[in-house]
Order: structure tokens, then sequence, then C-alpha cells
């Protein structure tokens, strides 16, 4: 296949001003995921990254922590398990909200999603504040689970969201703007 180099893949990746509101600047990964050489370089990267790592569930953030979530839980040999905004999972879940610009927002996982044997790696598409992901620890954290890595597709360094996690975790972005 294709051979590209990270800065293509760097590249492929979509700057939408202005949403969803304005002032906002949205990396949007859809113009990177649909070149098969792109989706391949990444994926395997983060396989590199992660395979010796004992993986045994990836967590994906709703939505767009869904798409590469679910390759690499495929691709490590791990379970795959949602983290969703409320009211979208059926059985009984524990909750954690966060703080946003204006207002808050709440964010959930099944009871039974998580064991004190598991090793997790929690994956969404991009790391901006920290606000999301930070909620999403708390919530592996009350599982017990052996050890979390945390993964990003892009990761926007001028807001610092990394300060906030990588004290007590492993944090690792493909890409940085
Ligand atoms: P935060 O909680 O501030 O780290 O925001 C991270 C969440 O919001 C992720 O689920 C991202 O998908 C989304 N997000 C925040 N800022 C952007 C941005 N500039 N471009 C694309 N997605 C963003």
């Amino acid at each position: 296949s294709k051979q590209i180099s990270i800065d293509e893949v760097k590249a492929s990746i979509r700057d939408v001003v202005d949403f969803p509101k304005e002032g906002i600047v949205f990396k949007d990964i859809t113009t990177a995921i649909k070149d098969p050489a792109v989706l391949v370089y990444c994926v395997d990267e983060l396989y590199e990254y992660y395979k010796d790592k004992g993986i045994t569930k990836v967590i994906g953030i709703e939505s767009r922590g869904f798409i590469l979530g679910s390759v690499l839980a495929y691709r490590l040999n791990a379970g795959f398990v949602p983290v969703r905004k409320p009211g979208k999972l059926p059985a009984e879940t524990i909750q954690e909200s966060y703080d946003l610009e204006y207002g808050t927002d709440t964010i959930e996982i099944h009871k039974d999603a998580l064991n004190k044997e598991d090793v997790v790696l929690i994956h969404d598409d991009l790391l901006a504040t920290g606000g999301t992901v930070c909620a999403a620890t708390s919530l592996v954290d009350k599982f017990g689970v052996k050890k979390s890595y945390v993964n990003f597709m892009v990761e926007l360094d001028f807001l610092k969201g990394r300060e906030r996690i990588e004290d007590k975790y492993d944090v690792y972005s493909l890409l940085r703007f």
C-alpha cells in the first residue's frame, strides 16, 4: 500500500473555522480517516505504541472516539467499551459531570463494563481543554483497574489539556498542533 509521512497525515486533517460556534477552529478528522493510507498509518502507529502494554479494554468516548477506538480494540485483541452521553446506554451506569465554558456536561459508562484485572486504553479523537478525558479517567478509576493509558489522535497543545492528566496517566497523541 501507499507509503505516507506523519506530515501528510497532519495535512489530511481539515480545519473548519467557526464550527460548532464562532471562534472555534474545529479539527475535522473525517478528511484523514477517509484515506485508506492515512487510516492504516494511524492504526499501525498506535498499535506499535500499545501492543506490548497488555491492554484488555479500549474505551471510546462518544462519538468520534468510537471510530479509531473500535479499530484499535480489534487490532490489540482487546474488548471495546463505550463511554456515552447521558441516556444512551441501556443498562445501569455510573456518571461523571464536568465543567464546560458555559454550564456542565455529563458522560456515563455501564456499571459492569470493567473489572480490577483490566488494563485500559482510553481513546478520544482530540484533546482540547482536557475536561472530557478527566471525566472519563474518573469513571475508569472507580473500577479500580490495574492501569489506564490515555490516547488521542490529535492534541491541541495551546489548550494545555495534557497538564491535567499527564501526572497520573501515560498520555500519547499521534498528532500535535
Ligand atoms: P475537551 O474536553 O475540551 O478536551 O474537548 C474534547 C472533546 O471535544 C473531544 O471529544 C473533541 O472531539 C471535542 N473537541 C473540542 N475541541 C475541538 C476542536 N477544536 N476540534 C474538534 N473537536 C474538538
